[in-house]
């Protein structure tokens, strides 16, 4: 039988040597890595700061400190999310303010954030769902006009581009992930980038305890102040060195996430039942994270018979995300939230089945995931 996970991790030979040189060398935290891993994201995102963390949801929460939000204050989070979007706000004391996945894409519109702004509003969180870019001139004018801080959680946008500039640099931070299944990997990582040097300077402090010198600066070892409150949200060198080959490589990854999206659209384009959630090229330009088809009903109601269908053959496939986060059990009673609210969420989380694009698998398996879902929707249809 075939094997087509949704994700798998590209780990070859360059990383594996990468890290055993790490292993074989005196530093695991605090070295040459870390920095390296940062210029080489710099350089590939055009980012004019780049600060490691030890994974998106700490890149987020750190940023959201650091600009000091806390009880009191709101920032607008889409629904249809991963739950650390929403999560990086509420650890702040800071309550999140949620808005539907209104665009065809599954992304938040501007309107739908306008209708969310209050007087205690001091950040908009965008997420570029699956790597597809939110349409950004109109969000940036309205945080420009209302002096807020804009973070785009870049979970699954390496590779999306707004107009030419890489997604994260078109608001004031942008946060990337390095988990394994999403565009390269760190095992566990993350990354922040920003065009503001008094924040990346405050990022820089502040994952790492809010010490005044890093070691490198330090001119009795061991010796420093502490100047402000801080986390130990660091990437390790280990991490760095995978990060770093993982890199070297990435343009091939993105290629072939856009040949393999390509081929299996092709393939699923006309099929009873499905539509495709569009991922746009040219000047909003897509990451490829996966391709979601959406439900139509009767099939919606039998998603899971659908999902095992295509387990039998060999094919994995995910949900993005399994609930809106407004429905999460932590955030539903806290806040109240009915299960009627967000019904575009809803539906992208009720309706939906993300299949793999990944690195890992060849156009000629996008051929036989998309007989499979010919031949398992037409089976369930009748
Ligand atoms: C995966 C994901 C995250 C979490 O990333 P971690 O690196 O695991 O913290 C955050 N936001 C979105 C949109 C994601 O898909």
């Amino acid at each position: 039988m075939k094997n087509l996970p949704f994700g798998r991790p590209m780990i070859g030979d360059e990383e594996r040597r990468a890290v055993l040189a790490v292993l074989d060398g005196p530093t695991l935290v605090h070295g040459p890595r870390s920095h390296e891993f940062e210029a080489s994201f710099a350089d590939y995102t055009q980012a004019p700061h780049a600060v490691s963390v030890s994974s998106c949801t700490a890149g987020m929460h750190l940023v959201w400190f650091s600009i000091g939000l806390g009880p009191g204050d709101e920032v607008v989070v889409p629904a249809e999310t991963h739950t650390a979007t929403a999560h990086a706000v509420e650890l702040t004391g800071a309550t999140p303010v949620f808005v539907d996945a209104d665009s065809p894409a599954g992304n938040v519109t501007i309107a739908g954030i306008e209708a969310a702004i209050t007087p205690r509003t001091r950040g908009i969180a965008v997420v570029h769902y699956l790597g597809e870019p939110v349409d950004m001139a109109p969000v940036v004018e309205l945080a420009r006009s209302k002096e807020l801080f804009l973070l785009e959680d870049c979970a699954l946008a390496i590779g999306t581009y707004i107009q030419g500039v890489h997604a994260g640099l078109v608001g004031d931070a942008g946060c990337f992930s390095f988990y394994p299944v999403k565009h390269m990997t760190t095992a566990e990582g993350g990354m922040v980038i920003t065009r503001h040097a008094d924040l990346a300077e405050r990022l820089t402090r502040q994952r790492a305890f809010g010490v005044d010198r890093t070691p490198g600066e330090r001119t009795v070892p061991g010796v420093y102040d502490v100047t402000m409150l801080g986390f130990n949200y660091r990437m390790n060198e280990i991490q760095a060195a995978i990060g770093i080959e993982q890199l070297v490589r990435l343009p091939a990854f993105l290629s072939r996430r856009r040949e393999n999206f390509l081929v299996l659209l092709d393939e699923l384009t006309g099929l009873e039942g499905i539509a495709i959630l569009p991922a746009s090229e040219g000047s909003l330009q897509s990451s490829y994270y996966c391709l979601a088809a959406i439900l139509a009903e009767p099939l919606a109601k039998r998603r899971i018979e659908l999902v095992e269908a295509l387990r039998s053959k060999g094919i994995g496939t995910s949900v993005y995300y399994p609930s809106p986060v407004p429905h999460l059990a932590y955030y539903r009673q806290k806040y109240g939230f009915d299960l009627m609210s967000f019904p575009a969420a809803t539906r992208l989380s009720g309706a939906s089945i993300a299949l793999p694009v990944g690195p890992h698998l060849e156009p000629d398996d996008m051929r036989f995931i998309g007989h499979a879902m010919r031949t398992a929707t037409e089976e369930l249809l009748g």
